[in-house]
């Protein structure tokens, strides 16, 4: 595992938030969205696109606490926008299963930011419920070569609009034989799909939207993995990017900690200092705690982690639990600032919106505490 030394590492990410002007850019792309490409190659050119990609597959290998240390300083110095990119290369990591060819042509660019990759597993019928999924992706003879036929509707994915490509996922055999989903690398501009934008609360720069598939043509080359197996691969890779999404979480909650603290001592209500008065010190003094206890919590799962111990169910609630209390503190943020804190002019309500996304993408807080129940009582 590559060895970076962690305090050189937070000054570079200060240095590259001030050349690029993070934290003003997360705010003008929240009010005009748009993928942010300059940033993007730029994050790419300096190989923090997903650095912990193994040195094999044309990453840096870093280790996920080095990692971790990335995400928390561009989360603090830029909001959610950059911290998230760093990860874009990891939510794709079933590519790295592809054929050579295909990996060379659409996974090491992703790496230097050249290109931009999206998921799509959410349909309009099932989410939360991946086994259900109903596109189709049925072989068919076409001369004398052999391709895929997709057909159906993929929704809620993040860079409809953006990406020049996806990884699908569609049904190639049965619900009952492991899920019976296959994964594919599907061009955006390949006939048949069809684009429909919609806007969202927060993080708008993702251009999410709904993606039609009608009979569209894939060649067998673009199957990614074993066929039927990519829901086990979903699983391994939802594992590790629900830890590192807590990380995030947990640094924008951290971010608008420390203003609210510095406003409940300055601001004075009532001929008293905010902070004095119970109803906000007691609000306050149990975010700190409830803040702490979560990267406790979060300390140990990354210790599973690097040593391949972390379940699919201590990884969720990781997520869960930064998530629920990054919006405890995001929330108290924008009420102790009173009206201010509920305008575009200070950065709570901004994290409170990016935050809230994470209760439902990349696994719901139900699906989560679903996946750890499980793991205390056991199947049924
Ligand atoms: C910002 C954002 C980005 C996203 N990006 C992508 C993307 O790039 N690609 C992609 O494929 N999808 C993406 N999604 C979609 C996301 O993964 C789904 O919204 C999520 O999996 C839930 O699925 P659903 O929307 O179909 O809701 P449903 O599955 O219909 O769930 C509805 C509600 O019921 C709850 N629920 C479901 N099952 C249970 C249960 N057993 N017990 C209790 N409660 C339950 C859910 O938690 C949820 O609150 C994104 C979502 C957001 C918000």
């Amino acid at each position: 595992m590559t060895t970076v030394d962690l305090t050189t590492l937070r000054e570079e990410v200060r240095e590259f938030a001030n050349q690029y002007h993070l934290a003003p850019r997360s705010k003008a792309l929240d009010a005009s969205p748009a993928f942010p490409w300059e940033e993007y190659r730029a994050l790419g050119t300096r190989g923090w696109l997903g650095p912990r990609v193994p040195p094999s597959f044309g990453g840096r290998g870093w280790s996920f606490r080095t990692e971790a240390v990335l995400l928390e300083e561009l989360a603090a110095q830029g909001g959610s926008v950059f911290a998230k990119l760093v990860l874009q290369p990891e939510f794709c990591a079933v590519l790295r299963r592809a054929a050579p060819e295909l990996r060379e042509r659409w996974y090491l660019p992703l790496l230097r930011g050249e290109r931009l990759v999206g998921n799509q597993i959410t349909e309009p019928g099932a989410g939360s419920d991946v086994r259900s999924l109903s596109m189709t992706a049925d072989r068919v003879a076409d001369g004398s070569t052999e391709q895929y036929v997709l057909q159906g509707t993929k929704s809620e994915a993040a860079f409809a609009v953006d990406a020049e490509a996806a990884i699908v996922y569609a049904r190639t055999g049965p619900k009952e034989a492991g899920g019976g989903l296959t994964a594919f690398l599907v061009p955006s501009d390949t006939r048949g799909i069809t684009v429909e934008p919609h806007g969202d609360m927060g993080e708008r720069w993702m251009r999410r939207g709904t993606v039609h598939y009608d009979a569209v043509r894939v060649p067998l080359t673009h199957q990614i993995g074993e066929e039927g197996q990519a829901l086990h691969y979903l699983v391994e890779e939802l594992t590790e990017e629900r830890v590192m999404l807590a990380v995030i979480y947990l640094a924008l909650a951290e971010s608008s900690l420390t203003e609210v603290i510095g406003h409940a001592r300055s601001r004075k209500v009532f001929g008293t200092r905010l902070g004095d008065l119970e109803a906000v010190g007691f609000a306050l003094a149990e975010d700190r705690a409830l803040l702490d206890a979560t990267r406790l919590y979060l300390e140990q799962v990354l210790t599973e982690i690097e040593t391949s111990k972390a379940t699919p169910g201590r990884a969720g609630m990781a997520k869960w639990m930064a998530n629920s209390v990054a919006l405890r503190v995001l929330d108290h943020a924008i009420q102790f600032h009173g009206g201010a804190g509920y305008s575009s002019k200070l950065p709570h309500e901004q994290r409170w919106r990016d935050v809230r996304s994470g209760g439902l993408a990349h696994g719901s807080n139900e699906t989560l505490k679903m996946l750890s129940a499980r793991e205390l009582f056991g199947p049924r």
